[in-house]
């Protein structure tokens, strides 16, 4: 079993390889990212150090901003990062069945489903086709920041943005505690947000 402390380390080594590979292409084709593949014939323990749940972007991949390989993580994807039950079940088998010591919320800066929620109260704006239950999940936890958002413009709209992706973030982190097994048992569930421009993982707390 791989401790939380440990995890954590290992998440942030596999994320400085990123945004080396960042760096060093100029361009996101992955060309010079290099994740672990299995020996062919081996079928591998499933042994994964960290549950990651993260938005379903497809800018936001887990196992290629960790530059971690098969069987390392277990990761949920939905759009918004949000819990469900289904999702409740599949955190919890990653903890107790598979034994890891570490879930991570990872939201990410530019998230369409945050933004979706935030724009939602434009009483003037078209009705938003998709992502009802998502941005309905989303609410709670970025109401605050509605009005400013409709109130603002360019960068600070962005800043609005960011500033309501930390928020669901935490909101999650705290729900994602609530039915996790305690930190007794050497659980840690942390929450952060993934900077598409620059690669970087910040971690909230
Ligand atoms: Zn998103």
């Amino acid at each position: 079993m791989i401790p939380a402390a440990e995890a954590i380390e290992r998440l942030k080594s596999g994320n400085a390889e990123f945004m080396a590979a960042m760096q060093r292409d100029g361009s996101r084709d992955g060309s010079s990212v290099q994740i672990p593949v299995p020996v062919p014939g081996e079928v591998p323990a499933q042994k994964p150090f960290a549950v990651v749940l993260s938005c379903a972007d497809s800018r936001v991949p887990p196992e290629v901003i960790f530059q971690q390989g098969c069987g390392q993580l277990f990761v949920q994807r939905v759009a918004g990062h949000v819990v469900d039950d289904f999702m409740r079940e599949s955190i919890l088998f990653g903890c107790e069945g598979l034994g890891t010591r570490l879930v991570l919320v990872l939201g990410h800066r530019d998230c369409g489903a945050v933004k979706a929620t935030l724009a939602s109260a434009d009483p003037e704006a078209a009705e938003i086709p998709f992502l009802g239950k998502v941005r309905a999940a989303i609410h709670p936890a970025v109401e605050a920041c509605q009005a400013s958002y409709l109130e603002a413009t360019g960068s600070q709209q962005t800043d609005v943005v960011n500033d309501a992706v930390a928020r669901h973030v935490q909101a999650t982190v705290e729900a994602v505690r609530a039915f996790c097994p305690d930190e007794s048992t050497g659980l840690q569930v942390v929450g952060a947000v993934f900077d598409i421009a620059s690669g970087e993982v910040l971690y909230l707390d």
